[in-house]
C-alpha cells in the first residue's frame, strides 16, 4: 500500500454526465489512510466514470498541489447501490463488489488501489435508471427473507407480450424463486435489479410448452430469463442465469423452438 505515493487525487471526467456532486470533487487530494476513501473510493454509481490519481508527496510539491488535512470537510457521494460499511467491508472487498456490480472483470491492483479499465466506463446509466435500480434492489433483498411473497420486478414490453401471449403489464418474482436458486451464488439481489434494464437488451427468444427463455446482453454479459405465464395471466420470472459466454448459457436449447432472433420474429 505504502510502496508508491501516500495521497489519492479525486479526479472526474467533468463533462456534462458528470454527476455534480462527483465534479465538485475533482483534484480532492487526500492522504490514502483517510477514512473518506472506503466510502467514497470511484467508482461512486452506476456509470461513474471517476477515478483516482496515487500522487507521492514529492509530487504534490513539485506541482505545487495541496492535500486536505482530512475529509471532515466533505460530504459523501456514493449512491446507495455503491455504499459499503467499512468497518465490515475490506477496502479490497468492497471496490471488488463494485467492479463485479458493473459487470467488470478486469480489474488490476494499482498501488493500493484498484484500477477500473474500459469495460466499465461502458455502464453508463441515466440518473433516473440509477434511481430505480436503488429502489428496486432495496425490494429484491428484502423479498430474500419474506416467504410466501411476490414483487413487481420490471414492466413487460411488446416482445415479451407478444412472446408470452398476453397483455400482463407486469413481470412478477416470488421469494421461491429466489430460494431454488440459491446455488447459484453469481445471481443476487443485484442481478435481479438489473431485470428492467436487462428487458430493453433482448437478443432472442425461445419457446417451450410451458416457457419462454429469453437472451440479453449488458455490459459484455450474457443473461437467460426463464418467464411463465400462469394460468391467471401473470408474468413471473422463474428463473435468471448469467455468463460471460452466450454458447454456454444456449447449451440445452433447440434450434426449432426459437421465436425471435435479432429484431424479427422467426416464422414457424
Ligand atoms: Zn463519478
Amino acid at each position: 500500500m505504502q510502496s508508491f505515493g501516500e495521497y489519492f487525487r479525486y479526479t472526474a471526467v467533468l463533462d456534462n454526465r458528470t454527476r455534480k456532486s462527483h465534479a465538485r470533487l475533482h483534484g480532492t487530494i487526500l492522504p490514502k489512510t483517510d477514512k473518506f476513501w472506503d466510502r467514497n473510493y470511484p467508482p461512486n454509481g452506476w456509470g461513474c466514470r471517476c477515478s483516482v490519481q496515487v500522487l507521492t508527496k514529492k509530487e504534490i510539491q513539485k506541482r505545487g498541489l495541496t492535500p486536505l488535512a482530512d475529509s471532515s470537510m466533505l460530504k459523501d457521494v456514493s449512491d446507495k447501490a455503491f455504499a459499503y460499511n467499512p468497518k465490515v467491508d475490506r477496502l479490497d472487498s468492497i471496490l471488488k463488489d463494485k467492479a463485479r456490480k458493473l459487470g467488470c472483470n478486469d480489474v488490476k491492483a494499482n498501488g493500493g488501489g484498484l484500477k477500473f479499465n474500459s469495460p466499465c466506463d461502458k455502464v453508463k446509466l441515466s440518473i433516473d435508471e440509477i434511481k430505480e435500480y436503488d429502489s428496486l434492489h432495496k425490494q429484491v433483498k428484502e423479498l430474500w427473507n419474506s416467504e410466501g411473497k411476490n414483487i413487481i420486478l420490471a414492466k413487460s414490453n411488446d416482445l415479451i407480450k407478444k412472446a408470452l401471449q398476453t397483455n400482463s403489464d407486469n413481470i412478477l418474482l416470488s421469494n421461491a424463486t429466489i430460494q431454488s436458486h440459491l446455488h447459484h451464488p453469481e445471481i443476487t439481489a443485484a442481478e435481479y435489479a438489473l431485470v428492467p434494464f436487462l428487458l430493453k437488451n433482448i437478443i432472442s427468444i425461445y419457446s417451450d410448452s410451458q416457457t419462454k427463455k429469453v437472451f440479453v446482453s449488458l455490459h459484455g454479459r450474457y443473461f437467460r430469463l426463464v418467464l411463465k405465464k400462469t394460468q391467471y395471466d401473470e408474468i413471473f420470472l422463474n428463473s435468471l442465469l448469467s455468463s460471460s459466454s452466450l454458447e454456454k448459457l444456449e447449451k440445452k436449447l433447440r434450434k426449432k423452438d426459437i421465436i425471435y432472433k435479432e429484431s424479427r420474429w422467426v416464422a414457424d
